[in-house]
């Protein structure tokens, strides 16, 4: 079944939304944003003033204090509702990650089924705020430790889970008492708006959840505001370590998540038929616009001929198209720009010394839509800026290597730290893999591994900047802070005196 996306008449204008409604911009800077389908502009979004994000910001702040004072059970009722609305609409919201993303749709359902898991982790806040208590830890002395909210937290996010992203942050801040401003990415914004429309509908209070859109004006006057007091953000490196920088010089808690370099390491034992179908859909699924996405193959010993014909025989067959023809299977990539930059890797390998085993600039469909087909290059060495850098688009690199040793130091000594996967039938192997690597997710005969809800999310060295994995308890941690409460509980009234209340001395 092929579905349609309503083409506007117009270029659809996007606001921001503050204490509960839209809120159209006043700075008379916008930015386009683009069906990559079809190459055309479909909206143009509102891009923040300081003052816009100031407003946010005490919108959020008044809202603060009735949220947190609000019970668990009450919150947790919000957040029942929250997941069943989120899943009423996950069609609509996935049509409109692939009308402004350009990701399939199945993959655009499954991007909001791994958000809404995370919605229904914070179902169940209750049980994780619940705290510790010792009694008697000195005679008659009880001590107890209790987790609170923080106040107003910002979430920054990026263009390629333009749903998911934002529910790993908003959520857990909600559910842990805080009130929120997401700065989603400009690129693919309606999500976002549509998320805020869906809390109002649900009875989140106004004020609570604030999106505002915008660019480098919008995300400085974040970090920079005295009143937010702690921001997520996902993104690439460069953007996450200045991010970290200046919003913990502003006395905040960071916590920066930034790109990647995802090796998936293949072992002479391993099943090649298995690992060439995770090659094949974790390096050009989405478009090789994840931040698990595997871009290079290391390939140990006689693996890598089987391997690279396996692979290259299931290139042909992988239909490029529009997101919303039932039968594609991967769209186009996000912008003009975007796409003209992955498709330079594959320009330039050659004169770099790989080999070009598929080129995708010659299978790409017609239109001016941000196309280009799945790549595949071999002898790709570490000196190479297409093995350096994260190229984030369908451009899968193969390097030799003669041993598992070889393997395991290319990942380590790489400067990235998000993924990695082996492919073994050696259960030691993987066990020791497993153990040793310096990566922060790690996959077993598993291309992407993304943690489920319940575990946290987080890469090691350039790929986070704070430290803090996000979402599960993680989350929990980052989006409260610790009090620990020692009493020596008084044991009555003393006779004949008046009662007088803390707050009236
Ligand atoms: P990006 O860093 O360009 O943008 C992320 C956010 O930062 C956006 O909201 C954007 O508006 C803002 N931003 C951009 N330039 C800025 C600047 N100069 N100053 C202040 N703010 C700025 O990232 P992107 O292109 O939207 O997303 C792709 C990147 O995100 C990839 O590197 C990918 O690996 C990474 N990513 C990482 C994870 C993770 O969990 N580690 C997840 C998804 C994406």
């Amino acid at each position: 079944m092929t579905e349609t996306i309503e083409a506007p008449a117009a270029v659809k204008p996007i606001h921001h939304w503050i204490g509960g409604r839209s809120y159209e911009g006043q700075s008379g800077r916008s930015g386009p944003v683009f069906n990559p389908a079809t190459g055309r502009q479909t909206g143009e979004v509102d891009f923040a003033t300081v003052e816009e994000i100031d407003r946010a910001v005490r919108t959020a702040k008044e809202a603060f204090s009735s949220w947190r004072a609000l019970s668990l059970s009450r919150r947790t009722e919000l957040f029942f509702t929250i997941r069943r609305l989120v899943d009423e609409h996950r069609r609509d919201i996935a049509k409109l990650l692939t009308a402004e993303h350009g990701k399939v749709l199945s993959d655009a359902l499954g991007e909001v089924a791994r958000g809404i898991e995370v919605i229904e982790f914070c179902c169940g806040i209750p049980e994780l705020l619940k705290g510790g208590f010792s009694e008697q830890a000195s005679t008659g002395i009880d001590v107890y430790s209790i987790r609170q909210p923080l106040g107003v937290a910002a979430g920054i996010t990026p263009f390629n889970f333009p749903a998911m992203v934002p529910m790993w942050m908003w959520a857990p801040a909600l559910a842990c008492g805080n009130t929120f401003i997401l700065k989603p990415s400009e690129k693919d914004p309606s999500a976002s708006v549509f998320t805020a429309e869906l809390l109002k509908e649900a009875g989140v209070p106004d004020g609570v959840f604030n999106v505002v859109h915008g660019d480098k004006v919008a995300v400085d006057a974040i970090l920079q505001h005295p009143d937010i007091v702690a921001v997520s953000f996902v993104g690439s490196t460069p953007i996450a370590k200045y991010v970290y920088e200046t919003g913990t010089r502003h006395g905040k808690r960071v916590q920066a998540l930034g790109g990647a370099k995802n090796h998936m390491i293949v072992l002479p034992d391993a099943d090649i038929e298995m690992a060439a179908d995770a090659a094949v859909s974790a390096a050009y699924g989405s478009a090789g616009e994840r931040c698990m996405a595997i871009s290079q193959v290391v390939a140990v010993g006689d693996v890598a001929d089987p391997l690279i014909e396996a692979i290259k025989q299931r290139i042909p067959k992988l239909k490029v198209g529009d997101g919303m023809e039932s039968d594609s299977e991967m769209g186009p990539l996000v912008t003009r720009e975007h796409r003209d930059k992955v498709a330079g890797y594959v320009e330039r390998a050659p004169e770099e010394g790989a080999t070009v085993v598929v080129d995708g600039r010659e299978t790409v469909p017609e239109g001016d839509g941000f196309w280009l087909g799945v790549s595949l290059l071999d002898n790709v060495t570490p000196e190479m800026k297409a093995y350096q850098d994260e190229i984030f688009g369908p451009v899968l690199g193969v390097t030799r290597v003669s041993t598992y040793d070889e393997a395991v130091k290319l990942v380590n000594e790489n400067p990235y730290g998000n993924g990695t996967a082996i492919f073994t039938r050696d259960g030691d192997a993987a066990r020791t893999f497993a153990s040793n690597v310096q990566i922060g997710m790690v996959g077993i005969n598993v291309p992407i591994p993304v943690p489920v809800a319940y575990h946290s999310f987080g890469g090691w060295k350039a790929s986070i900047f704070g430290d803090h994995g996000i979402y599960g308890m993680e989350g929990v941690r980052f989006y409260t802070k610790l009090k620990t409460v020692t009493a020596r509980w008084p044991t009555g009234i003393r006779a004949g005196a008046e009662y007088v209340m803390p707050t009236m001395r």
